[in-house]
């Protein structure tokens, strides 16, 4: 899951960037509201949190844009201002839901956790075959065995189970569980496949990451 920060203030950003990286999000940050629009258009977010007040464009502003454009990301609005008039604006203009700051991060997670099972994105555990990977506990399962994983082979895995039987790209892979700091022309991609077939496969008859040559990886039953 990979999400965008638009915040101006570098110790608010960093403190929501470190702490979403350490729930497995992939998270990119931009330091004013132009910054951050265009990173909204360019990549494929699964969340956006905006900040109100921002160099260049205003919180306002982006968000107007960015529904206009059709971007379908849910946006957290982050006002500094606990007033009535901000959020009834930022609600009018398409925001999902917003947060007065100072904040809890607990309650930024929990917020967020609200806006992606809104998309789709349910907190039940994912399963394919006798996979499966719990969001609560983070863990994996396979069969009767329980299967720790680092955050970034949370975040391939989940990527994984959301979009069985489809093949995916090494480029749709770094996208989604990588940030934009991802060198392409690296194989950290196949490096973290690698590590999670050794967790997930090695010890089954029955593998379920398969290599799709010169393409990607798809996860399917054979
Ligand atoms: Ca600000």
């Amino acid at each position: 899951m990979r999400i965008l920060v638009i915040e101006d203030e570098k110790k608010v950003a960093g403190f929501i960037k470190t702490g979403l990286e350490q729930e497995s999000y992939a998270v990119d940050v931009a330091y004013d509201g132009t910054e951050g629009e265009n990173f909204a258009q360019v990549n494929e977010y699964d969340a956006i949190i905006l900040d109100i007040m921002l160099p260049k464009k205003s919180g306002f502003e982006v968000l107007k844009e960015l529904k206009g454009l059709g971007v379908k990301a849910p946006v957290l609005l982050l006002t500094a201002r606990d007033s009535v008039e901000d959020r009834v604006k930022g609600l009018d203009l398409g925001a999902d839901d917003y947060l007065t700051k100072p904040f809890a991060f607990e309650e930024l997670l929990a917020r967020l956790r609200v806006l992606m099972r809104r998309g789709g994105y349910g907190a039940a555990p994912l399963k394919f075959a006798d996979l499966s990977l719990d969001p609560a506990t983070r863990k994996a399962r396979r069969g009767d065995t329980d299967i720790e994983l680092t955050v970034k082979e949370y975040a391939l895995l989940e990527y994984l189970l959301r979009n069985p039987n489809r093949v995916l790209t090494r480029t749709l892979i770094a996208e989604h569980v990588w940030d934009q700091t991802f060198d392409t022309e690296t194989n950290v991609v196949d490096v973290y496949i690698n590590h999670l077939r050794t967790k997930i496969d090695k010890d089954s008859p029955k593998k379920l990451i398969h290599t799709v040559r010169g393409v990607g990886y798809v996860l399917k039953e054979e």
